[in-house]
């Protein structure tokens, strides 16, 4: 096979063979084929697109490009969840342990966060001394042991998708939906397990803007699931305002904590207990969603979800005292109140730009590998659809510095719309994909 012929193949818009497509993968992850290549093929892709036959053919053949853990092969079910990412998505910190205290285990790797929206390990690692960097072998020791596991993306796994996706990153080719889908469901075959939940958002502060896009991710998604033997299901999810009320790594990690303690915001909390439900309902460990619910609540009542993070953390090194005492983790040198300019309903807080300012406060990366502070953030007072009087509290900004505080008021201030008249903040969920109802393409 030449490369040249399937990059003309896919330019002139025909679907490409399993053949063709297993060749290209496994002579680009050997450096056989050249990113130029590489390059002008994904961006092929971008224009003439990938059917559900060829992108489930991708995404196998990225899976296998590297290890695979088949961690349904030691224990079952074993979950997996993922979210797409948003500003303040914690969920994943508290997902997990409330289903693993529900006795279903959870067996997580999870991406850093680049720009505005960060990743599961670095929040984290805002705990002192957790490490998300396991070897395979504690990956799964620490999973058999705990029936739950953290842990960050290994470079092993997946391989051909850290190529690609890097380049794909310079060459404008990242916003493609059979890539995108590809590219995540391939680190998911790559783990192995039984059951997966996704949770694609859509909004101003998510990668997929309009619900059509969202929905086509996640029919896709599903769809791949399926032909793999992965059982998946898909939530698309609102991201218009940030979830929750905290941004930022620590913060965000105490407002995990406070959801397992059954007292955080009531947005993410109850798409918590929603997502923590679902999983237990498709592995079977409830029978209803009614039951489900009723798991999910003894959980956090009883405090077995919270000492199942502690208890986590503590075995990938981390002090479980900030989980127990979430005083104790990192607090930021510099708190300061930025009060309602106005009086009247807030009509939108604008999740992008209220992220890319956390970014700025030190929350985020501009790009790959830039350090970040994990003390940094901020705390929304309000949401959509709260009224406030002029001088009320709307945000606590938590700075290195009196001079990086200053510096975001003004853009802090840009990404809230006010409203006299009343304003509802709409549904969380918008609608689940099961693998019976993703529909037919
Ligand atoms: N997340 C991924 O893992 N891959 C993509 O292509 C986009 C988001």
């Amino acid at each position: 096979m030449q490369a040249v012929e399937i990059i003309r193949k896919k330019r002139n818009g025909e679907a490409l063979t399993t053949e063709e497509i297993d060749w290209l993968v496994e002579q680009y992850t050997h450096e056989q084929v050249p990113d130029y290549q590489m390059a002008a093929w994904l961006m092929a892709v971008c224009w003439r697109g990938m059917d559900d036959r060829e992108t489930s053919d991708l995404t196998l053949a990225m899976a296998r490009s590297g290890e695979q853990l088949r961690v349904r092969e030691r224990l079952r079910p074993v979950v997996d969840k993922h979210s797409t990412g948003g500003v303040g998505d914690k969920v994943t910190l508290a997902v997990a342990p409330l289903v693993a205290a529900c006795g279903v285990a959870v067996a997580k790797m999870t991406g850093r966060g680049l720009g505005h929206t960060g990743g599961t390990v670095d929040k984290l690692e805002s705990i002192r001394g957790l490490r998300a960097a396991l070897t395979r072998e504690e990956f799964l020791s620490i999973l058999q042991e705990h029936g739950l596991v953290l842990a960050g993306q290994s470079a092993e796994l997946a391989p051909a998708d850290g190529k690609m996706y890097a380049l794909r990153d310079v060459t404008a080719t990242v916003d493609s939906i059979p890539l995108i889908a590809a590219s995540i469901m391939s680190k998911k075959l790559a783990v192995g397990a039984s059951h997966l939940l996704l949770d694609v958002k859509v909004g101003a502060g998510a990668f997929m803007k309009t619900r059509e896009e969202a929905h086509e991710l996640a029919r896709i998604m599903v769809e791949i699931g399926q032909r793999a033997g992965l059982y998946t299901e898909a939530a698309v999810t609102a991201m218009e305002q940030p979830l929750g009320r905290a941004v930022g790594n620590a913060l965000e990690v105490a407002e995990a904590i406070a959801i397992l303690r059954g007292e955080g915001p009531e947005d993410v909390s109850q798409l918590c207990h929603h997502e923590a439900a679902e999983l237990l309902v498709m592995t079977g460990a409830a029978s209803t969603r009614e039951e489900a619910g009723r798991q999910v609540q003894e959980a956090i009542k009883s405090g077995r979800a919270l000492a199942k993070l502690a208890e986590v953390c503590q075995a990938q090194g981390g002090d479980p005292r900030q989980i127990e005492q979430p005083e104790r983790l990192p607090r930021a040198p510099v708190m300061s109140m930025l009060t309602a300019p106005r009086s009247g309903y807030i009509a939108g807080i604008h999740a992008e730009r209220l992220g890319l300012t956390a970014m700025r406060l030190g929350a985020g990366r501009f790009k790959k590998g830039d350090p970040i502070d994990h003390r940094t953030g901020l705390l929304l007072q309000a949401k959509v659809g709260d009224y406030l009087q002029t001088g009320d509290p709307l945000v606590e900004i938590h700075a290195r510095s009196e001079e990086e505080c200053a510096a975001i008021r003004h853009e802090l201030l840009a990404c809230y719309r006010w409203s006299e008249a009343p304003v509802s903040s709409g549904p969380l969920i918008y609608e689940i994909l099961t693998p019976s109802q993703k529909g037919a393409s």
